[in-house]
């Protein structure tokens, strides 16, 4: 039989995210592309002698889903090291600090991090506490969104901060009464120890890079936008080599890091970049321009200032890390160059001014507050919005470290994903891991609930829905995991919908979420996933 397939996957629950076609049971594959989409008879004349039959016993397949925003290998590599995020509470972090460093005699450097702000008071935990687990080396652990460090007395001294020792422009030193370090640096203050960490070897990215992509494959993810390449971490050659080795299965796009210190000088650079960077399944066709920080350690840009412990008014508004006047000028340059640009803004001025610097297809990611007036400008201007649909529970970090600071009616402006679907903006999601979970099902789970998912760690007692007017359905959340993120990562033709013609990247599910209450979506597994046809991840039990 000449045109038999490769692989066919039937009597299943078919989920296309194909507006023509939203559901079917049987998908036929033959050279790593979809050739037919339809009913069990549909695809029984394609089986041949050596066609591989999966029976997907009314289990659910969906397109393999794609993260518009993640930061793969730096995560594989936190968890090949000291790794803090799936636990939390202060006595794991012990007991992990302390495996960590008698499993690791010989590093000189205790490395990894992904602790929790809320489990500290005020966000910040004490060297005391490290200095009892490792007082010998020192240790560097970034917190769980990177933007803030917990080090040792080691560490502090190695880089000379003491009580004398200024805070940089950009960042803090954590201090005791006396005026001495605690043992907690914000932002541009955790450079201080930072520039004295040995920086990964490209075999170490590589090592990173394959363990995140495993990982990923395991919860389905196809394809991703890488959200740094470049700067302090530069993973362009470990990219590069994956792909040329042809051991880079997941179809990535990079978004080129945009150094902040420097102006269009670097346009040049970027353009060599792009056009070396193109390899495999590799695309390095996008920059990315961060323009503020975040509201828990108040540095994310904001139109009205924000409120001290008490609510009252600081003179507080927060950066701008590009000034938004530059910003127009880059943003047109890059857009000229046929570049697109992803945004980082997470506070309401911050979105805006990325609004301002656009008029042709970018993205915005994180988005957490954006002002009503601003939200049918996404539409407008075909800015997408790259949600990362995880952040939007009533979780410590936002109850404690966010509400009390913005005051309630900016609290009301955040994560407005329905808002924005009905005003016709194209939503994308992802993750940010390592700064929250790569799973796409407990992200698509808070979109459809706004509540956290069976099993996440770092929400206990959140059993009030975060602003459940902006809910949004599970085909909308499935659409932005799927063919909303691959247009974000111009893999729309190719990915992110069950069509014939389109690529065999495909995830079987081990249930159907629309057979299941809505507060079940986050229990649903990964068994299969498939780039090109090809097995990524397999789960023994299917
Ligand atoms: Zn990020």
């Amino acid at each position: 039989m000449e045109d038999a397939a490769d692989l066919v996957l039937a009597g299943g629950a078919v989920y296309t995210v194909d507006a023509a076609r939203r559901w079917a049971r049987a998908v036929a594959v033959r050279g790593g592309r979809i050739v037919a989409v339809g009913g069990d008879d549909d695809v029984r004349g394609l089986v041949g002698p050596r066609t591989e039959v999966v029976d997907l016993r009314g289990r659910m397949l969906l397109p393999g889903f794609q993260d518009a925003h993640v930061h793969p290998p730096p995560g594989g590599l936190e968890m090949l090291r000291c790794n803090l995020s799936d636990a939390h509470s202060l006595e794991d972090y012990r007991r992990l600090v302390a495996a960590y460093a008698a499993a690791h005699p010989e590093a000189p450097w205790i490395l990894g991090g992904g602790w929790s702000m809320d489990l500290f008071p005020g966000g910040n935990p004490p060297k005391e506490e490290l200095d009892a687990l490792v007082p010998d080396r020192p240790a560097f652990l970034p917190s769980r969104d990177g933007h803030s460090a917990w080090v040792n007395s080691r560490a502090l001294e190695l880089a000379g901060i003491t009580a004398e020792t200024p805070d940089p422009p950009d960042g803090r030193i954590e201090r005791g009464p006396d005026g001495e370090p605690m043992g907690t640096l914000h932002e541009g203050a955790m450079d201080l120890v930072a520039k004295l960490v040995p920086p990964p070897a490209l075999d170490e990215h590589l090592e990173g890079l394959r363990v995140a992509q495993a990982y990923l494959h395991s919860l389905g993810i196809t394809a991703w936008q890488d959200a740094i390449v470049g700067g302090h971490y530069d993973t362009y050659d470990a990219y590069l080599r994956a792909a040329s080795e042809g051991w880079l299965t997941a179809h990535v796009a990079g978004a080129l890091w945009w150094d902040r210190h420097r102006g269009e000088e670097q346009v040049g650079e970027l353009l060599d970049r792009r056009e070396r960077g193109s390899v495999g399944r590799f695309r390095a066709t996008t920059v990315k321009i961060m323009q503020d920080g975040v509201v828990e350690n108040f540095t994310a840009g904001v139109l009205e200032p924000y409120l001290d412990a008490e609510g009252r008014p600081t003179a507080n508004r927060g950066k701008s890390f590009v000034d938004p006047d530059a910003l127009r000028t880059y943003v047109t340059r890059l857009d000229a160059h046929g570049f697109q640009v992803h945004f980082h803004a997470i506070g309401e001025r911050a979105v805006r001014e990325c609004l301002d610097a656009v008029d042709l297809r970018h993205h915005i990611a994180h988005i957490q507050i954006v002002h009503p007036d601003d939200v049918p400008r996404f539409r407008a201007l075909g800015v997408v919005a790259n949600g990362q649909p995880l952040w939007a529970v009533n979780e410590p970090q936002m109850v404690e470290l966010t509400v009390p600071f913005i005051g309630p009616e900016r609290a009301r402006w955040q994560y407005p994903f329905a808002s924005l679907v009905r005003s016709g903006a194209v939503l994308a999601f992802g993750s940010d891991w390592s700064v929250s979970s790569p799973d796409p099902l407990w992200g698509i789970h808070v979109a459809v609930n706004r509540l956290p998912p069976p099993g996440y760690p770092y929400a206990e007692g959140a059993d009030e829905p975060f602003l459940p007017e902006e809910r949004i359905d599970l085909p909308t959340a499935i659409a932005a995991y799927t063919i909303g993120s691959a247009y974000v990562n111009h893999l729309e033709r190719e990915t992110g919908s069950i069509e014939v013609g389109k690529l065999a990247d495909l995830v079987v599910l081990d249930r159907d979420p629309f057979a299941h209450p809505p507060s079940e979506i986050g229990e649903a597994r990964v068994l299969l996933t498939l780039v090109e046809g090809e097995p990524v991840f397999q789960d023994p039990s299917l």
